[in-house]
């Protein structure tokens, strides 16, 4: 058992400028100290509270800290315990917008940026490979909480965009208090690519069901979990972890200015299970507490082992320390100090697989036996079962099929079972090698067959002396032609012998000798267990190579340009924007010329390129180092088929040093090989660069769909919110629809549909799917984040009732009547000012 306190860390997240506001003393004894200082004048708070405030981590990871640097120290501890058998959980807390989600799974931009989960993903794999003596299974879960709810992210039937329609994950508890949670897949993952593109289908499932209204990213918890089994080949017990990786809820407060003299300590969590985490986390921290209130919330439950259980948990606490996130972040520092003081008790999870050790235990009964027999003398006399003569069967078939020289047959010290081993052996020479055996026999009557032979040539006449003279000189003939055939015989058989011998020591160096299709070289000294599983993983990275390599070309259109990794989330990309009308599509075009974060994507889209096309030259590269590494292979195969051969006619033996140019041939082998390994692994970096740069572009793509979504709505509600004069008369009664659109806060339950607004072409207008989203003015939004609020605001801002105005479906025309209402709307306005 392992007694550890949680560990805590402090990432703080780049500013533009210095703020002065805080500092890290990086020299002090306990450990770093992270400062932070409010200025009286400045601080909105009465002049008594502290100026100075300082905390104390294992390490502050500083602005400028890289993600490698963070996984390494964080993550790569946790990780290496899990592999262990020991569970871990790493959870990243802090203020929305503080670097959670950049600190556990990742930025939107670059590779480098990728954060804690997928790095843990490479990182497990590329250690299963270097350690092939053990057998490792990786299983991965994704769930969401959000509202007390919990929601698998990984659900195949992940069909329904809003989060509030999956079906949820209940927590269910069995007879020994262990959670369970009912609902929530566990996916296998047999290599990284396919644990990556858990994640990649989680995160996109989050995005797609995150809508202005729930702000899923800022109010849920999000716990990837890795499930990880050990076991050596062999051995009875196996060794199981969990990973938790959580990003959790924004820590933001109500209430932090304004509490005279209670600064920050009763400020109140929006949200509620953030409430509840922190009075376990108080609860913990008290040591006269018996009773922990992990059930008060689902998310407390989930990670009850993780605190002050059988875990080993880091925390990172994510700090802005710009003036207006100051007290949000000290605040985050505090939590931090609480939870440094739980201490957690973390055991070795290993287990007995009953099924091996049954094995185990009968096989130790048998040898057992056998022992008790030896020492007492004793044989038993009743005949052997035909259970036992049948293993004994499978016994001696494999002790002689074993190509080990030191294998042991351990049948004990039963007679009765070794002379049914002799007998068994019996059996198995005589039908292996009838010839052999008879010819034995048949060798001991060729001497009886000898008078035959005289009695024949005598043809059963009285023998002459000249007669036998001549039978004498036959027989003489007859012998020495024996002996040579006997020697050529045998002349064939070494020559064949040393011809295999060959084959197999080419084989052990990892040169086949047969020209066809050998394993690729997999590096020097790799065992053979991990040899197949290398080469399915290269076969499927080619695979997969030349599907990317297919994609080469990108299509200007955007469909066709949608990456491969996840046919579901492609399918459920088009769904999201629905069919467009062509109005809306040139519109979108036109959003897309303006769209802020277009040059990130354009960007993407360039690297991608890039990348495509060095992957495309790496994999040429791969291909003809293939080709040439068997061109040699075969070209040594000739030339030793050649020597053999000489050896054989000229009877000079065949050597098994290689000679000149066999060693110039392997010496190219080998280069060739050394460059093969560089460029396969090379390309195999490359490739998840790839995957993750098309993952980022997916996201990228579906951000600028959503805010298209909103921008759409915006325009559609700005163009309407002038007094309704004769001019847009509604078609088709849609005015009476969007007259729903007022202040009043139940008539929020009917749905906007902007595609009532228009008539002709632009029919299927409409906010899409989104259109079911329910525009509400009392949403306890927390803040400012991000672009979809501001939107949220002009729609609110522009709820007067208004009627639609008639498109025409031609872009151009459109535009046209859009711009003059807008041109209108503000004359109006400033008529209204006036
Ligand atoms: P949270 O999940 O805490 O709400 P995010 O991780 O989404 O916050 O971060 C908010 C923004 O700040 C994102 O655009 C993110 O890319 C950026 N960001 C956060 N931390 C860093 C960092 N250490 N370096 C660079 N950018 C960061
Ligand atoms: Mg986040």
């Amino acid at each position: 058992m392992v007694k550890q306190t949680i560990k805590i860390f402090c990432r703080v997240k780049p500013t533009k400028g210095k703020t002065g506001l805080y500092e890290v003393d990086e020299e002090e004894s306990g450990g770093p100290k992270l400062s932070f200082f409010v200025p009286k004048d400045q601080s909105q708070i009465v002049n008594n509270t502290k100026e100075e405030y300082n905390f104390r981590f294992q390490r502050v990871f500083e602005q400028q800290t890289k993600q490698e640097e963070v996984f390494e120290h964080v993550a790569q501890p946790v990780i290496d315990n899990a592999i262990s058998g020991y569970n871990g959980t790493i959870f990243a807390y802090g203020q929305t917008g503080s670097g959670k989600t950049f600190t556990i799974t990742g930025g939107a931009e670059r590779y480098t940026d990728r954060g804690i989960i997928p790095r843990t993903l490479s990182y497990l794999f590329e250690y299963y490979e270097k350690h092939p003596d053990f057998t490792y299974t990786t299983h991965v879960s994704y769930l969401e909480i959000y509202n007390e709810n919990g929601y698998d992210l990984l659900d195949p039937k992940h069909e329904a965009a809003k989060l509030e329609d999956l079906p949820k994950v209940s927590l269910m508890e069995d007879t020994d208090q262990n959670i369970h949670l009912k609902n929530l897949s566990v996916h296998q993952a047999m290599n990284e690519e396919e644990a990556l593109n858990l994640l990649f289908l989680g995160d996109t499932n989050r995005m797609i069901a995150e809508t202005p209204m729930n702000q899923a990213s800022t109010r849920s918890h999000c716990i990837f979990t890795i499930h990880l089994t050990a076991r050596e080949p062999g051995s009875a017990t196996i060794r199981r972890s969990k990973l938790h990786l959580v990003d959790l809820a924004g820590s933001e407060r109500v209430g932090k200015t304004g509490v005279v003299g209670t600064l920050l300590a009763e400020a109140k969590y929006i949200n509620l299970s953030l409430h509840y985490l922190e009075q376990v986390i108080v609860a913990l921290s008290e040591k006269s507490r018996s009773h922990i209130p992990y059930r008060n919330s689902m998310m407390t439950s989930v990670l009850r082992d993780s605190l002050g259980g059988n875990c080993m948990t880091t925390m990172i606490a994510t700090c802005s320390v710009e003036k207006k996130n100051v007290d949000e972040s000290i605040s985050t520092c505090r939590f931090a100090q609480r939870v440094a003081l739980i201490k957690n008790d973390a055991l070795l999870n290993e287990e007995v697989d009953p099924k091996l050790m049954v094995l185990r235990l009968k096989k130790e009964i048998v040898e057992l036996k056998d022992q008790l027999s030896l020492a007492t003398g004793e044989q038993p006399t009743d005949e052997l079962s035909g259970e036992d003569a049948d293993r004994l069967q499978q016994m001696v078939r494999g002790y002689v099929e074993d190509t080990d020289p030191d294998a042991t047959l351990p049948v004990g010290a039963d007679m009765r079972k070794i002379n049914e081993c002799f007998r068994i052996f019996k059996r198995l020479v005589l039908e292996r090698h009838p010839g052999k055996l008879g010819g034995v026999n048949n060798g001991g009557g060729e001497e009886d067959e000898e008078p035959s032979v005289s009695e024949d040539s005598g043809l059963g006449s009285a023998p002459s002396t000249a007669g036998s003279a001549e039978v004498k000189k036959l027989k003489d003939l007859l012998q020495q032609r024996d002996n040579e055939i006997n020697i050529l015989v045998n002349m064939l058989k070494k020559e064949k012998k040393r011809a295999q011998d060959a084959a197999l020591i080419l084989e052990e160096r990892g040169i086949p000798f047969s020209a066809g299709e050998g394993p690729l070289p997999n590096g020097p000294g790799r065992p053979p267990s991990s040899r197949s599983k290398h080469r399915n993983r290269e076969e499927r990275s080619r695979d997969s190579m030349s599907i990317s390599r297919s994609l080469g070309q990108p299509d200007s259109r955007e469909k066709e340009t949608t990456p491969p990794y996840s046919q579901s989330t492609t399918v459920r990309l088009r769904k999201l924007g629905g069919e467009m009308s062509v109005g809306r599509q040139e519109a979108f075009e036109i959003f897309k010329r303006d769209y802020e974060h277009s040059v990130t994507v354009d960007d993407q889209k360039g690297l991608l390129k890039q990348r495509y096309a060095e992957a495309k030259q790496l994999g040429e590269k791969v291909n003809s180092s293939r080709v040439q590494i068997n061109h040699v292979k075969s070209l040594i195969q000739q030339h030793r088929m050649a020597r053999a051969a000489q050896g054989v006619s000229e009877d000079v033996g065949f050597s098994e040093e290689p000679d000149e140019e066999e060693q110039h041939l392997r010496q190219q082998m080998e280069d060739e090989k050394a460059s093969y390994k560089v460029t396969f692994n090379r390309l195999r970096v490359l490739k998840t660069e790839i995957e993750h740069l098309q993952h980022l572009l997916e996201k990228a793509r579906l951000q600028m769909q959503k805010d298209f979504e909103l921008w759409w709505a915006e325009q559609t509600v700005n163009a309407h919110a002038p007094d309704p004069g004769p001019a847009h008369a509604p078609q088709g009664g849609s005015s009476r629809r969007h007259g729903s659109l007022t202040d009043d806060p139940t008539a929020d339950a009917e749905p906007i549909r902007a595609s009532h607004s228009y008539h002709g072409n632009l029919d299927a207008v409409g906010l899409g799917h989104h259109g079911d989203r329910r525009m509400s003015s009392h949403s306890d939004s927390s803040g400012s984040h991000g672009r979809v609020p501001r939107h949220r605001e002009v729609l609110e801002d522009s709820r007067s009732a208004a009627p639609a105005i008639p498109l025409t479906g031609d872009a151009r025309a459109d535009a046209d009547i859009m711009a003059f209402f807008k041109a209108r709307q503000k004359i109006l306005q400033q008529q209204g000012k006036r």
